[in-house]
């Protein structure tokens, strides 16, 4: 192989803010500094969620997404405090200005996360490294918020690296180190790898990258079916996949895949409470009703269709999500369907719940919350 021209590798930063919601209001107010402090739904309200808990909340075992009364039964000295989008956006908006100030090809994945593709950065500085620790000190410089990256050659292992060392971490893993990497990595580590395959792969006897590695490409897909390839290929430190800039997200939704093929009416509605729960949640969480829902339905043979509903007022309550959801579902041939994956989405925002905020017309940082 001596005679292939030299590989030119990629450089991806992955940037990811520390505790996000819980760091801005612990800047902006002192009395939470130093305290177990949950950003989220108040515990005394119905369903709420902990949207970001503080370093020193997650010490009790705190964690996003977990209902806010259970975070306050783990840390009953918790203090909980409604998220202020306002002032996380206008952050968003400030570190979104940072990274450009190195390249344009920067991928949102949500107000504190990013990919960017510093391959060729605009100030000609050249280690994606120095890049990464610049970002890292305007930040704190300027924002008084501590972030951490992962750098390496594509998104998957720049994202894991970014995890590493948190908070205030950066992580490099070079190219001559990524395999061994992914050998040692946990399963549930893997990009796309949720509990249920997880669990899968454990019971099979797979508990690391190396494990993983031993299969084929045939026996991953046989096993995991479609997305057997792709961990194939991710054990194996490679992912092709670019850095998106200008991504817009324009519905926000939620979706499902089975462990086994849902093959009852009965089955399907119940997974689609579950889905529809979580699509109520993110509504609130970025204050948004939408016109139109969507249902997708991907078949066990990968076929996938899509059905969808427009209604005349926007709507964001849950009872009617999962009546659409299900009316959409029933409407579809579930005789004799193997479903494999189910998601529900909305869309067509056009009515936006009124909220205080200075913005004089809606921001880059109201399209990066829709793509939580
Ligand atoms: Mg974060």
């Amino acid at each position: 192989m001596q005679d292939q021209p030299a590989t030119i590798f990629r450089k991806i930063i992955h940037i990811d803010m520390d505790a996000f919601y819980a760091s801005v209001e612990q800047r902006d107010f002192p009395e939470y500094r130093g305290k177990p402090l949950v950003v989220g739904g108040l515990p005394q309200g119905r369903g709420g969620v902990v949207a970001t808990a503080s370093y020193e909340a997650r010490k009790f075992g705190i964690r996003s997404a977990m209902s806010s009364k259970r975070a306050l039964q783990l840390c009953p000295d918790a203090l909980f405090v409604r998220p202020r989008f306002n002032a996380y956006r206008e952050v968003s908006q400030h570190i979104r200005e940072i990274f450009s100030r190195y390249t344009d090809l920067i991928e949102p994945l949500s107000l504190d996360e990013a990919y960017l593709d510093v391959t060729n950065d605009k100030l000609g500085i050249g280690s994606a490294i120095d890049i990464a620790k610049q970002i890292k000190q305007a930040i704190k410089d300027e924002l008084n918020l501590t972030a951490s990256a992962g750098v390496s050659i594509n998104k998957f292992v720049a994202k894991i690296a970014s995890d590493i060392n948190k908070p205030d971490g950066l992580k490099f893993i070079g190219p001559s180190s990524i395999e061994s990497f992914m050998e040692g990595l946990a399963v549930e580590k893997f990009f796309g790898v949720g509990k249920v395959t997880a669990q899968k792969m454990k019971q099979m006897g797979l508990h690391t990258g190396a494990d993983l590695k031993r299969l084929t490409e045939a026996e991953m897909i046989k096993n995991f079916g479609k997305p057997g390839r792709f961990y194939y290929q991710i054990v194996r430190g490679i992912d092709n996949r670019e850095v998106q800039p200008h991504r817009e997200t324009k519905s926000l939704g939620a979706e499902d895949t089975f462990a086994y093929d849902l093959t009852t009416l009965p089955e399907m509605e119940a997974e689609l409470d579950k889905i529809a729960i979580t699509v109520y949640n993110r509504l609130l969480k970025y204050e948004l009703k939408g016109r139109t829902l969507t249902l997708k339905v991907k078949y066990h043979d990968f076929k996938q269709i899509t059905r969808n509903q427009s209604f005349t007022t926007a709507f964001n309550d849950l009872e009617t999500i999962c009546r659409v959801a299900k009316q959409l579902m029933a409407a579809t041939n579930t005789e004799d369907a193997k479903v494999r994956l189910l998601g529900i989405s909305l869309s067509n925002f056009g009515d936006v719940v009124p909220r205080p905020r200075n913005e004089k017309e809606a921001g880059p940082g109201d399209q990066l919350a829709l793509e939580i």
